[in-house]
């Protein structure tokens, strides 16, 4: 029911748990985080992310995604939990939201030989990724918001480079813009201890975000958005 994506120069896994936590208070039923380094690393669970122990934030890189599930499609469980990936691993994605498609897209992706390891609406989205991705993950997903019907906010990452790819269309993300750092979440709260800039993204908009900047694109074609100062004191 929130999600948090990190890319930037600090170790991404202890930001997102921290992050997971401050989006606590809109309630879930699991949570779990994926992080880029050589590849794609995934902790995930049933259960509070306030219970997590001091390991699981160890998992390796600078970019990485986080979720707290609040479960629509498949019984809270570790499976279903996200984020949830490809065959392969090669890329790894978490959703709020519902995909009212989802069991038509499932089946052609079995009917073609996918594997599916979950019971959630999500999992058609790393496969069709998958099944589009020639190395240009902004690509892909560009071109996998077309088969998707339904609510989401979405982010994602790929073993071969520290990008994220984040996605709105019906559910709240907001991106945080710090210096050589970025920031997506459901709402500011995460993003408040780290940078009080912040762009709230459009329905449709597909953001491309590294450590050196970031793009906005509706479909293909490269948008602005402003970026918003907001006003606050630590308490
Ligand atoms: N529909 C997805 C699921 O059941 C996402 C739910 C959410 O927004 O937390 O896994």
């Amino acid at each position: 029911c929130g999600i948090v994506g990190y890319v930037g120069y600090r170790q991404a896994a202890p930001v997102l748990l921290e992050g997971l936590k401050q989006l606590e208070y809109r309630g879930y039923d699991s949570y779990g985080i994926a992080t880029r380094s050589n590849g794609i690393f995934i902790h995930k669970k049933k259960g509070k992310v306030s219970d997590f122990i001091p390991e699981e934030a160890t998992l390796p890189g600078t970019c990485g995604i986080g979720h707290t599930r609040w479960a629509t499609h498949g019984i809270p469980s570790d499976i279903n939990a996200h984020p949830h990936s490809d065959c392969h691993d090669q890329v790894a994605i978490v959703h709020n939201g519902i995909i009212e498609n989802y069991s038509h897209l499932k089946r052609e992706l079995q009917a073609k030989g996918h594997i599916f390891k979950s019971e959630t609406d999500t999992e058609v989205i790393p496969h069709i990724l998958e099944d589009l991705n020639q190395g240009n993950l902004l690509k892909a997903m560009q071109e996998t918001v077309h088969h998707l019907e339904g609510s989401y906010a979405i982010l994602a990452i790929s073993g071969d480079s520290d990008r994220l790819i984040a996605v709105k269309n019906r559910s709240p993300l907001v991106l945080g813009i710090g210096d050589h750092e970025f920031f997506a979440a459901s709402d500011i709260t995460p993003l408040l201890e780290y940078t009080n800039r912040v762009i709230y993204l459009e329905d449709g908009d597909i953001a491309e975000i590294s450590e050196d900047g970031y793009t906005i694109y509706q479909d293909s074609v490269l948008v602005s958005r402003a970026v918003h100062e907001i006003e606050w004191t630590p308490d």
